[in-house]
């Protein structure tokens, strides 16, 4: 049941649309995604790097690490994406900034070992204390 989803950052400068099922989804609890969204987790999806594509604006660029990067709307701030910055194969989005983030289901918790203490949802999913079932790192 494929179907398209569309997003975008809170001014509306950047939108985006995934036109490929998604591989997986779940939240991030790694620093880089805490201190980058300001926020204790980021949830994110995964889909290959050509179902994903840009509808309107262009992102700015941050090199979070050495081999990844982070696009975000470059007016207000809106975390959207992240990939590997070279040859990347899949794209990993942030489920909330979706038109309708409940289209997709978070599946785990990885890099548990960061997680902040006073945060906590109420789910069975897997957790890792590390990046499990994902490539998600930086
Ligand atoms: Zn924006
Ligand atoms: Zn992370």
């Amino acid at each position: 049941m494929l179907q398209t989803l569309e997003g975008g950052c809170l001014c509306g400068a950047v939108r985006y649309r995934i036109t490929d099922q998604p591989i997986d989804a779940g939240y991030c609890h790694c620093r880089l995604c805490q201190r980058s969204s300001g926020a204790p987790s980021i949830a994110w999806l995964t889909v290959a790097i050509t179902g994903f594509s840009y509808t309107r604006g262009a992102p700015s660029i941050f090199q979070s690490s050495a081999h990844s990067q982070r696009e975000f709307c470059g007016a207000c701030g809106t975390q959207i994406a992240f990939r590997q910055s070279q040859s990347a194969k899949t794209i990993d989005v942030t489920l909330a900034s979706l038109e309708d983030p409940s289209q997709v289901l978070p599946q785990y918790h990885i890099w548990q070992q960061s997680k902040i203490a006073w945060f906590e949802t109420a789910d069975s999913l897997p957790r890792y204390k590390d990046a499990g079932p994902d490539t998600h790192e930086g």
